[in-house]
This record gives structure tokens, C-alpha cells and sequence, in this order.
């Protein structure tokens, strides 16, 4: 069905069942305003966040997508079939635009473990439909299909791997940061950034958050599955560490930036309240269930770490070792080591940034000053701590680096006599472009890393209470549009014995 017959028959469909279910708003003249599509987020056993955003303008310089100042009613339904014939739940919210006409449902009274389907409606437009689930009950372990992704850069590549993500009808996405990038825009790439400036004030925050998300591609991921998200760098500026910048281009005030960069990043995404931000602070590192089977520590490695060790280099820097050194912030380190002594479901998984394993110098001494290796008193302290309360089943789940990574997590790197973890660490979808499969990168130095790939796509897993599948999947090219997608590694973890297993 075309996108445009079955806005019509849902329209069709509601205008039919609007006497009784959608009790209108009195009509306000304002364009189809569900031009950024919707998602949904944060899954809980009783419900689940739906978001969308009134954006008739999506690009307009202002940055208020098109909107008058004026409030708008937008009421929503929940269903448990997609043409909406069963409806479960129904209700208004009031879209302002000091939130940039940003809604933020969180759906309360739902049944756990089951699928559910979402749309918006303002001013009679009718927004595309969403598919969203609930967590399951506490007590259950129903198997889990999660896809996570990372490294989104718009100028780069198509989102083909973002299209490909929805076609495999996963439970769950997990996106680990670079969903925007900040940057000017190119002259030389397949796409090409709004505004065209480097972005730093909310207008232009807005803006770049709003034309990432015109993509049909990434509109069919968060339209096919609940997300949970966690940013890193370029959602404010590149490799800032806490309010530090890695440079001083643009002038400004980089609190104030901060403050902006994060409200829009608040406004487009399928957040909780819980997370919105004051001024320059937002609580985004928090815990999600997943029944029994699984808890996500969802982790922020950048807005309460020390500066990077020896300036943002690549160089071995004996500051990095220094104990004091923290990359999470004392309160979340805390929060971490708790969280995971609860033994809350079988598996404990981590969604962060950076790379997490150790990774021993080589000839060249090169060593990434961004990554857990210059903050490495806090990465043993999380390791020792998992360890000691006997977790054998924690997945650090990492996005950044651009390549697809795979290594088990040593008890003692440079002795390589024990496996306490296992971590995976997702490509990018489009940053840096098209890959070069014959690419190597993993070396003898460092045998607890297993895997290497330089091509674009994301990672797959499936979890049971038995065995965690992994499955590497990457597209040839993204300067191309449509490629499909392809396994291009596949390992097993299981569940009691942490480590990479030939699957
Ligand atoms: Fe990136
Ligand atoms: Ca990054």
C-alpha cells in the first residue's frame, strides 16, 4: 500500500469512528504537520512513551518548525491491531511550543509484553502509525529481538541500514549516540546539512534534529519498534568532555550551548519527563527492564567525565591511569555498581559510547584518550565490581568508533587469564561512508579482541535465558541508496560463561 492510500484509509477509518473516539479540537489552519513521523521509547511492563512532533515546516529558520505560538490539542490512540479496530487506549495532549510543539506520552495501563500500534491526530491531519511494545512482566524471560545502532552522520551515507533495521521487526532498538552531528555543512558528501552552519544555538539544534528526522529510512525505524537512546559527543559538540570543549569554533558560551543542544535532543526523542533538562543538566543515564531476561543500564559517558588525559590525542598518556580519573561521574558509578548487584534479570547490558576493553599499546603507541583507556581506574573499578558480585552475564554494548568491533573483557588485559564480559561494539549507520570490507584491524597484541569490520550497518541480537545470538549486519555502500543488508559475523554468548563463542 502506498504511503498515500493508507493515509487515506486511515482517514477514512477515523473520520468513521471520530464521532465517538476523537472528540475534536476546534480546527486550526496549520499544514500536515506530522512531517518527522513518530517513535516510541522506553518500555515498561505497563506502558510505553509515543512521541511525535508539529513540524508543517520542518526547516524553517526559526526553528519552530512552522508554528505559530499558539497551543495545539493532538489526540492519540493506542490499539492492539494496526488498522485500529480495537482500540485500548485514547487521549488528548496539548502540544506548546516552548517544547517546539514536541509530544511526550507516557501510555500508563497497558498489558506487558505485548505489541501495541500508535497514531497522532491535530488540526483533522492524521499521522502515520507506529508499532510500540510494552516490557514483559517481571518473572518472564520471553526470547528478545534488539538491533543497536550508533553513528548516524546525515552528509555521509543514505540511511539504507536504518531501513533495514525496521524490515527485521525487532522488540527493540537501542540507539548508543551520534545521532546528529553538529557539523557545517559539506560541499563534497551525498547529503547536505541544515542549517549550513555549525549548530549552536536551539534554533539551529532544532533544525538539524528536525531534517534528520524527514528521513523516510530512520522514520520506518522508530515507526517499527520502541527505542531507547543515549547520546555521545556530536548531539553537542565534538569529543566535549562535561563543559569542556575540544575547541573554541564557535565562540559562545559553551553552558548555554549545552543547554540548547540538549532541550532539542530532549524534544526529538521519545523521552520521560524524567529525563527533560534543566538548564545544562539532563538525567539520562537510567535503568530499563526487560522482564527477567535483561536490564539496560543505559549510560552517559560524556556530560559528567574529566577532560580527555594529554588534550582529545591518540597517545598513551600516564594521566589516564591516574585514579581520581572518572568517566562516568562518581553518582553514576555508584548507580551502576548497585544496579548491577541487584541481579535484576539474567543478563545485565550496557548501553554506552565508547570503547570499553583495554586495548594494549602497540609499536605506534597509539591509544584512544576519548575511549575507557583514559579513564581506566574507572573502567577496573566496574569490572572488579561485576566480577566480585559474580555476574557472569554482562554485555557492554558500545557505538562510536565507525567499525564493528567484537573482544572479550579480561579480568587482566595485559595477563589475558580471565574473561569477565563480553563486548560488542555496533559500526556506524552512515559516518565515514562507504566501508572497505578488506579492511583489517584486529592484531596479536591484543588476542581478546576478536573482530573487526569496516563497513556500515548495525548489530543483532537474540536473548533467551540460555544464549545471547549476535549478528554483525552491514551494508556494502550507503553513498548508493538500497543495499541490502548482510551478516557478516556471527558469534554466541552464553549465559553463565562471558565471552565470544563460534555460533
Ligand atoms: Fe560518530
Ligand atoms: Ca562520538
Amino acid at each position: 500500500m502506498s504511503p498515500l492510500s493508507r493515509r487515506t484509509l486511515l482517514a477514512g477509518t477515523i473520520a468513521g469512528a471520530g464521532a465517538t473516539v476523537l472528540s475534536s479540537a476546534p480546527a486550526q489552519a496549520i499544514a500536515y504537520p506530522f512531517t518527522l513521523g513518530v517513535a516510541s521509547g522506553e518500555p515498561a511492563p505497563d506502558g510505553v512513551v509515543i512521541w511525535t512532533r508539529l513540524a508543517p515546516s520542518p526547516l524553517n529558520a526559526d526553528g519552530l518548525g512552522g508554528m505559530s505560538s499558539a497551543s495545539v490539542s493532538v489526540e492519540w490512540q493506542v490499539a492492539t491491531d494496526e488498522r485500529f479496530t480495537a482500540i485500548a487506549r485514547t487521549g488528548t495532549v496539548t502540544a506548546v511550543q516552548a517544547a517546539a510543539h514536541s509530544v511526550h506520552v507516557e501510555l500508563t495501563g497497558l498489558l506487558p509484553g505485548r505489541e501495541y500500534y500508535y497514531r497522532f491526530r491535530a488540526s483533522g491531519h492524521i499521522s502515520p502509525v507506529g508499532r510500540a511494545l510494552t516490557a514483559p512482566a517481571v518473572g518472564t524471560s520471553p526470547a528478545l529481538t534488539m538491533l543497536f545502532a550508533s553513528c548516524s552522520h546525515y552528509e555521509e551515507g543514505y540511511f539504507t541500514a536504518y531501513r533495514r533495521m525496521a524490515e527485521e521487526h525487532p522488540d527493540l532498538i537501542l540507539h548508543l549516540g551520534d545521532y546528529i552531528y553538529e557539523g557545517a555543512a559539506s560541499t563534497t558528501k551525498v547529503r547536505k546539512h541544515a542549517p549550513t552552519v555549525e549548530i549552536d544555538d536551539l534554533a539551529d539544534y532544532r533544525i538539524r534534529h528536525a531534517q534528520y528526522k524527514t528521513d523516510p529510512d530512520l522514520q520506518a525505524a522508530h515507526a517499527a519498534a520502541p527505542w531507547l537512546v543515549v547520546w555521545d559527543d556530536h548531539e553537542v559538540e565534538n569529543n566535549y568532555a562535561n563543559l569542556v570543549r575540544n575547541d573554541s569554533s564557535p565562540a559562545g558560551d559553551f553552558r548555554a550551548r549545552r543547554a540548547a543542544a540538549y532541550k532539542a535532543y530532549w524534544e526529538h526523542m521519545p523521552l520521560r519527563a524524567a529525563q527533560a533538562p534543566v538548564a545544562e543538566n539532563m538525567q539520562l543515564y537510567r535503568r530499563v527492564r526487560w522482564g527477567s531476561l535483561a536490564t539496560f543500564h543505559m549510560l552517559d559517558t560524556r556530560q559528567y567525565r574529566d577532560d580527555q588525559a594529554c588534550g582529545d590525542g591518540t597517545k598513551v598518556c600516564p594521566d589516564a591511569d591516574l585514579p581520581n580519573r572518572t568517566l562516568t561521574g562518581t553518582a553514576q558509578e555508584t548507580w551502576l555498581l548497585d544496579g548491577l548487584r541487584q541481579k535484576l534479570g539474567t543478563w545485565d547490558l550496557l548501553g554506552q559510547q565508547v570503547f570499553f576493553a583495554q586495548k594494549l599499546a602497540s609499536a605506534d603507541g597509539a591509544k584512544s584518550m576519548d575511549s575507557w583507556d583514559g579513564y581506566t581506574a574507572n573502567r577496573g573499578r566496574l569490572q572488579r565490581g561485576w566480577d566480585a558480585a559474580g555476574l557472569r552475564n554482562t554485555v557492554v554494548l558500545t557505538g562510536d568508533v565507525h567499525r564493528s568491533w567484537a573482544a572479550n573483557l579480561m579480568a587482566d588485559y595485559t595477563a589475558q587469564d580471565r574473561i569477565v564480559g563480553t563486548e560488542l561494539v555496533t559500526t556506524s549507520i552512515t559516518s565515514t561512508g562507504d566501508g572497505n570490507a578488506a579492511d583489517t584491524g584486529t592484531s596479536s597484541l591484543n588476542p581478546h579482541v576478536k573482530f573487526y569490520k569496516n563497513l556500515r550497518g548495525y548489530v543483532r541480537t537474540t536473548t533467551t535465558p540460555t544464549e545471547m545470538s549476535v549478528d554483525f549486519r552491514a551494508v556494502d555502500k550507503v553513498t548508493v541508496r538500497d543495499y541490502p543488508v548482510k551478516t557478516v559475523q556471527s558469534y554466541a554468548i552464553e549465559a553463565g560463561n562471558p565471552g565470544l563463542q563460534a555460533p
